[in-house]
């Protein structure tokens, strides 16, 4: 582990001068990309790579986002835990630095010492020459002094900014551009590490409990009033999720026309009502669209609370069955997951 973190750090304090060199910007795919292809990533980004480094040219922002996109995208979130770890290493290194520039003017010191005890002798032969060492000693130190104080500066403005943008990107990798809400991805890391909680947690624990939404005739808004209407309502549905939740309850963009609430602290008895004033709410809103025409939405949900030693999986088997069941017997209504059988006996 050791071992790894100290081979990312390497590699992270190689991407800095590629970057620099053959990028046109410090923006975060620059930056896994670089990091990508100094950590030798995959032998298609370095033939596309190797050209641009030998030539000392530059990527331009369009082939840095289309060579991210087609090498690193899908790598991205490993590169990034990489990345996070080797920061760690390369402020170590910083503080090394610092530890060189007082080590250098330690050394000087000790020298300045030897020489004025030295000048002070009243038979030194060559004090000119002595003075010219000093000079020279003197020079180089503040040489060593301004550089290490430089690369510290450098180094620790890089280290912020690289963390600002790496924060940036994985809020960007948890984050469904169109409603603001969590992505799937964001979902599904939650939701594991509630099941996860939860089964190694103390009996009596509230459990996990799912709602998962699907707006009706979706398909039939997009048709008739367009695409980007039909976007209009899926922001408007998202909205209403939220205003309706409470700040600890997570909300997510789960697919198209779909969404999923995951709650932690609330009674089993509770889902079932909090889904149905989530449905009366939605159906409440109304988007205006040209002229006096206005648009209904209606949804069904399905619901379900996690059973002891339950796998995350199975629990969206049964929620999802559960959809279909209340999409079955007319929509705009929520219907409750079957008890697994495992557990009904
Ligand atoms: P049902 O009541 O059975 O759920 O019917 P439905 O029409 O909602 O379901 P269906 O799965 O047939 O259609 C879902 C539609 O959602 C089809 C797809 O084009 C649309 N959709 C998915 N993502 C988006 C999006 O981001 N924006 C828009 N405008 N439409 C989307
Ligand atoms: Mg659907
Ligand atoms: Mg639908």
């Amino acid at each position: 582990m050791e071992a790894t973190i100290e081979k990312d750090a390497e590699q992270l304090r190689l991407t800095l001068p590629l970057m620099s060199r053959h990028g046109t910007d410090f923006g975060p795919r620059s930056y896994a990309l670089w990091f990508g292809y100094a950590a030798g990533a995959s032998p298609a980004l370095r033939d596309a790579l190797d050209p641009v480094v030998a030539s000392g040219g530059r990527l331009t922002p369009e082939r840095t986002v289309e060579l991210y996109e087609r090498h690193i995208a899908q790598e991205s979130e490993r590169a990034l835990e990489q990345l996070r770890a080797a920061l760690a290493i390369i402020l170590g290194r910083l503080g090394e630095a610092t530890g060189h520039a007082g080590a250098a003017t330690a050394s000087f010191a000790e020298e300045l010492a030897t020489v004025t005890q030295r000048l002070q002798h009243p038979d030194t032969p060559a004090a000119p020459e002595l003075l010219a060492d000093l000079a020279t000693h003197a020079s180089l130190t503040t040489a060593t002094l301004s550089r290490f104080g430089s690369q510290l500066a450098e180094g620790s403005a890089a280290v912020d900014q690289l963390r600002r943008e790496l924060a940036s990107v994985r809020e960007a990798a948890l984050t469904d551009a169109l409603t603001n809400l969590a992505n799937r991805r964001a979902f599904d890391e939650r939701f594991e590490a509630a099941v996860s909680a939860f089964h190694g947690g103390p009996e009596g624990q509230l459990a996990p409990a799912l709602i998962l939404i699907d707006i009706d005739h979706f398909k039939r808004i997009n048709d008739t009033a367009g695409h980007v209407f039909g976007d209009r309502v899926l922001r408007a549905v998202a909205d209403t999720l939220k205003a309706n939740l409470k700040g600890r309850d997570l909300v997510a963009r789960y697919g198209g026309e779909e969404f999923a609430v995951l709650l932690e602290r609330t009674r089993p008895a509770d889902v079932l009502t909090l889904a149905e004033s989530l449905r009366q709410a939605v159906s409440a809103i109304r988007i205006r669209r040209s002229g006096d025409v206005v648009a209904e939405v209606r949804i069904s949900c399905g619901v379900g609370t996690l059973q002891r030693d339950e796998a995350p999986i199975a629990l969206i088997d049964r929620v999802d069955a559960a959809l279909y069941q209340a999409k079955r017997t007319g929509r705009n209504r929520v219907a409750v997951a079957a008890r697994p059988a495992t557990t009904a006996a």
